[in-house]
């Protein structure tokens, strides 16, 4: 048979892509709450109008003039808000919810990744990254930052992740990370220069947003680091690193690590570490003058013991902050609106005060703010003219005082009525429109138990 090169791999598998759909009509949405998360933070009573390309054409005050050839979404008493942003996630880990539960970090990886990776075979990857998307989706995260990892034994196996963001719908960055099995740092940089340039060619819309590096440098060495950082620059990608994530590792080695950080020039305005957590006032300052982000994950560095982030402090210092659900196997439910509650309860219970952290700071944080630190924002992350229509339809479980506050203390996920990706309707309540849960669900159901019984026999096998 004969071989195919990545590029013809690639286009072989986009376009056989669905695509994201299109609306065939203009949609009116009408709610007394549309909280616009636009640089005034306008809370508006009165409409959204949206094209049938998807992007919002009018977001104004007062009642729609709907004509024949349009739709009204009556929301009146319910909330709509931009789409969560989430800037740091791991898709195909919510396969492994509950793992690992008495384990920090180092513990935690070891459970998962260096246990089960090797017996990841041929659709698992895929499956896995599916049905993550398709939950954070009906969670209320319509973009996402994909952090993809080379977990299973090959490069094929590693690319599902990418075929399955696209064929979930839920927009995304796919955050890649360089085929290190290649023989030479240029065939690596082809590898990735070719699947942006194959990505391009796939008929709009589609999901992919853009594409970012996952940066592994900072843990294989000074020569791979360099590499990617020019890589990086020269694409003009942004670069996400985990780095200062648990507590002992970053005392004992990830802050000495900064000096190859700051050495290698790779400390820019692409950077953008995930958690941060583990900092000094040099490394916070430097990084904040070079124009470095971050992503703070509450959620998982919660369950992991990984530590409080001091963001007040952070954003005093001028840096750029997004936030982020992290996996599903470290954030075993990804619902923004608890991982927003943990952030900001867990930084009011450490200061006393709750002028720490405000309703419109933290939503800010979840939505534009990412948006920003992702360098997308100039398509989602709020409700204004020209951007995407992805919102969410909330109906609060008790009368509304401030829409911000109510969507803030009182919303979970499962207030969530629809959830809607460039004016197409993605879910009604939790029930997906556009894919068939259960099915993808039994499907990485039956992989997780044949890679748990490939291991199971392994183990039996091995012993003497
Ligand atoms: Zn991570």
């Amino acid at each position: 048979m004969r071989k195919l090169s990545t590029k013809q791999l690639l286009l072989s598998f986009c376009l056989s892509l669905g695509g994201l759909g299109l609306s065939a009509e203009n949609i009116y949405v009408r709610s007394n709450h549309i909280v616009t998360m636009d640089a005034t933070n306008a809370v508006i009573d009165g409409y959204m109008r949206i094209g049938s390309d998807g992007q919002i054409l009018d977001v104004s005050e007062g009642e729609p003039e709907v004509d024949a050839f349009s739709r009204l979404i009556d929301a009146r008493g319910q909330i709509v808000m931009p789409g969560f942003v989430s800037g740091h996630n791991h898709l195909w880990q919510s396969a492994f919810r509950g793992i690992a539960p008495n384990e920090e970090l180092y513990g935690w990886l070891n459970e998962l990744h260096w246990t089960y990776g090797e017996y990841f075979k041929s659709g698992d990857m895929y499956t896995f990254t599916l049905y993550g998307a398709l939950d954070q989706l009906r969670h209320g995260i319509t973009t996402t930052l994909n952090h993809t990892q080379t977990v299973p034994p090959t490069y094929e196996q590693y690319m599902e992740q990418f075929s399955a963001g696209m064929d979930a719908g839920q927009h995304f960055i796919y955050s890649y990370v360089l085929d290190w099995k290649a023989p030479t740092a240029t065939v690596r940089r082809a590898k990735l220069v070719d699947l942006i340039e194959a990505t391009r060619l796939i008929q709009e819309p589609h999901a992919c947003l853009g594409f970012g590096l996952h940066g592994v440098g900072v843990h294989r060495g000074a020569d791979s680091h360099r590499e990617e950082v020019e890589i990086a620059k020269d694409l003009g990608l942004d670069m996400q690193i985990h780095y200062l994530e648990g507590a002992k590792q970053s005392l004992e080695k990830g802050q000495a690590m900064y000096e190859m950080l700051r050495e290698e020039a790779g400390v820019w305005d692409g950077l953008v570490y995930a958690h941060f957590i583990h900092t000094n006032d040099d490394i916070l300052m430097h990084s904040a003058k070079k124009g470095a982000k971050m992503i703070w994950n509450p959620l998982s560095n919660g369950r992991l013991a990984s530590g409080l982030v001091d963001i007040p402090k952070y954003l005093e210092a001028g840096l750029a902050v997004g936030m982020g659900v992290d996996g599903s196997a470290s954030a075993d439910v990804c619902d923004p609106f608890q991982n927003m509650r943990m952030g900001m309860y867990a930084l009011r219970m450490r200061d006393s005060s709750a002028a720490v952290m405000s309703c419109l700071e933290v939503l800010q944080l979840h939505t534009i703010k990412t948006a920003e630190v992702l360098e997308v924002d100039d398509r989602v992350g709020s409700l204004e003219v020209g951007k995407f229509a992805d919102f969410l339809i909330v109906e609060p479980p008790s009368p509304i005082f401030d829409p911000l506050a109510t969507l803030v203390f009182a919303t979970s996920a499962s207030d969530i009525q629809s959830v809607w990706v460039r004016g197409v309707q993605q879910t009604k309540k939790k029930e997906l429109l556009l894919h068939d849960m259960a099915v993808v669900e039994n499907e990485m159901e039956l992989r997780v138990e044949r890679i748990r019984l490939d291991l199971a026999a392994v183990a039996t096998t091995s012993q003497p």
